[in-house]
């Protein structure tokens, strides 16, 4: 590994680029950066042929800014969901969602609360946004004419009031002590165990917050979740489904210091937990917006060729969600830089390190080559190009090279785009609920989350050859045994990378078994293998975007993916399960 220094260095000046003679538009040079990619790529039709030129096509247009990151709930995920099952019908694939559409909804609503919501203590009313707002979730219990008493600090278990003191009375809480232990999630869950019983909770902590971002608060539609927990039964956990049983929740409400102190009637220094206020009467305007569209599975099928087996299907996913736009933009080559000096850091010694606060500190981003070659780029989306842009890609582009065959492979495929993976795997666990064909009919899931990098500086062990491969011997060998078969035929075999069958030490790299769509399936006992490039700086960052993707490694994946799907949906013999999950 070349030291940060020196690659810091190389890579400013590889951002120079160098002007392509392809006029992108009318007399303008095409600036393409280090690897060889322009910032904006006019799409060309697409072929049948997996190809580098139509995964630019897809990918540029699928992670273009104008689809907002596509955050499940949101119009931009609809958006993407739309190109996908628009391609599907152009490339001739058989609808394999509901009502003979590409499309299986999801019951999910987004939840808010409206401006005309009031609170008031004794009479005297609180300012919306001004004093305090109500957070999003559930439908909460009302809070009619009930007793106001301070609680106390949120996870200080030991001085907080009684559950008996916060029963049924709206309780004002004070935030985590900063920095103590008593944030934990361990506290903050003890908190909250104590106060179920109460009507409400407000907690002094809108302070440090402005006056847009309160608002956004109820405004930011992000605020999605799904109808009730139970209709996810497998993914909901016990907690969830418990909570659901008891009831609507106490009302969730946030606070400035002097909205408290107006509630309370009191001066919140030196004040004693179990000091009792005034009355409270609050009006919780509760809007639940169906936002079905912007969170639905897209499955498509492309029938096999053998009767005898037509029935049976392997199954492809990839998940065409992401994490959406951030409120204030950042000035995009800064955090490039940043990303990228903050990854060769704990990239130093050949290993994945956790960079320490000294290390951070010390990271210095030179921006004088940048700038010369262009102003600074206001952004807020988080494009998602490699997460899971690449993935939900690479399925078009196998149904585009399978829909071509003129003899389909003998089993089925079929496409999911599991939706909401971002949100907790929710698609994939609503589709594996409610499959559209019969469970046991598919004979293997292929997952595909994030295979557009894994280049050296990406990752320790990353490569032109590196892929990484999960899974693929868990509940059938016979399935891992086929992966490294068509591999080996493969005109450049990859260099398959397992270590994320076992956790490794990796900051960022724990449980990646079970962090994505894969897991769903394979709860039924589906054998599945997943495959993925490994993380890097820019995950989950505004900075993932097409122009940084590593197309040619891209588009071998891509093959390698389609000459093992079909070579499962050709085999006589479904892969044999060796263990159940
Ligand atoms: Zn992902």
């Amino acid at each position: 590994m070349t030291s940060t220094h020196s690659s810091r260095r190389a890579r400013s000046v590889a951002l120079l680029g160098v002007a392509a003679g392809a006029a992108a538009c009318a007399g303008a040079p095409v600036v393409l950066n280090q690897f060889g990619n322009p910032l904006r790529h006019s799409p060309a039709p697409t072929a049948p042929e997996i190809s580098v030129a139509d995964l630019k096509t897809r990918l540029y247009l699928f992670a273009d800014d104008s689809m907002q990151g596509r955050q499940y709930g949101r119009l931009g995920n609809m958006k993407g969901t739309e190109y996908i099952a628009r391609e599907l019908q152009r490339l001739g694939v058989e609808p394999a969602g509901e009502n003979g559409t590409y499309f299986q909804e999801m019951p999910v609503v987004q939840r808010r609360f409206a401006a005309t919501s009031a609170l008031s203590a004794d009479g005297r009313a609180l300012r919306w946004v001004d004093d305090w707002i109500a957070t999003p979730g559930p439908k909460p219990r009302d809070i009619n004419g009930v007793a106001i008493v301070f609680g106390g600090t949120t996870g200080d278990t030991a001085n907080m009031i009684s559950a008996a003191d916060a029963a049924g009375k709206l309780v004002v809480m004070l935030p985590p002590a900063a920095g103590g232990g008593a944030g934990g999630f361990g506290a903050i869950a003890a908190t909250n165990q104590r106060l179920a019983g109460a009507a409400g909770v407000a907690t002094v902590n809108l302070d440090g917050v402005t006056r847009t971002a309160r608002a956004f608060v109820n405004d930011d539609p992000s605020g999605v979740l799904v109808a009730s927990a139970s209709e996810l039964s497998p993914g909901a956990t016990e907690a969830q489904l418990a909570a659901e049983r008891a009831g609507p929740p106490p009302a969730q409400l946030r606070l400035t210091r002097a909205g408290a102190e107006a509630l309370l009637g009191a001066g919140l220094d030196g004040l004693r937990p179990g000091a009792s206020g005034p009355t409270a009467s609050a009006h919780l305007d509760h809007i639940e917006t169906p936002v079905r569209k912007y969170a639905r599975n897209v499955v498509g099928i492309i029938r096999g060729s053998d009767p005898k087996l037509a029935g049976t299907y392997v199954a492809l996913g990839a998940h065409p969600d992401h994490v959406g736009y951030t409120r204030s933009p950042a000035d995009h080559d800064s955090l490039k830089l940043y990303n990228d000096a903050r990854l060769a850091v704990q990239m130093k010694g050949g290993d994945l390190h956790a960079a320490t606060a000294e290390e951070l500190a010390a990271i210095r981003i030179n921006l004088d080559s940048v700038r010369k070659l262009r102003p600074p780029r206001p952004d807020s989306i988080r494009n998602g190009a490699d997460d899971d842009g690449s993935g939900s890609m690479a399925l078009l582009e196998i149904a585009e090279a399978v829909s071509a065959m003129k003899v389909k492979p003998r089993r089925s495929l079929l496409f999911a785009w599991n939706n909401g993976e971002e949100a907790g795997l929710l698609g994939s666990a609503w589709y594996t609920m409610h499959p559209t064909v019969p469970r046991d009919s598919i004979v293997a899931q292929i997952n595909i989350d994030m295979i557009g990098r894994g280049r050296k500086d990406d990752l320790p062990g990353g490569g032109d050859d590196y892929l990484a491969v999960v899974g693929s011997n868990r509940l059938s060998s016979e399935l891992g045994r086929e992966v490294v078969a068509v591999n080996l035929r493969q005109p450049a075999p990859f260099r398959l990378d397992y270590r994320f069958d076992t956790t490794t030490a990796w900051p960022g790299y724990n449980n990646i078994y079970g962090r994505s769509d894969h897991a769903n399936y394979a709860r039924f006992g589906i054998p599945i293998v997943f495959f993925f490039t490994g993380l890097h700086g820019d995950y989950h960052q505004l900075t993932d975007e097409p122009q940084y993707i590593d197309y040619p490694h891209y588009a071998r994946i891509t093959q390698y993916i389609a000459d093992l799907v079909v070579d499962l949906a050709n085999r006589e013999r479904r892969p044999a399960l060796d263990r159940r999950p």
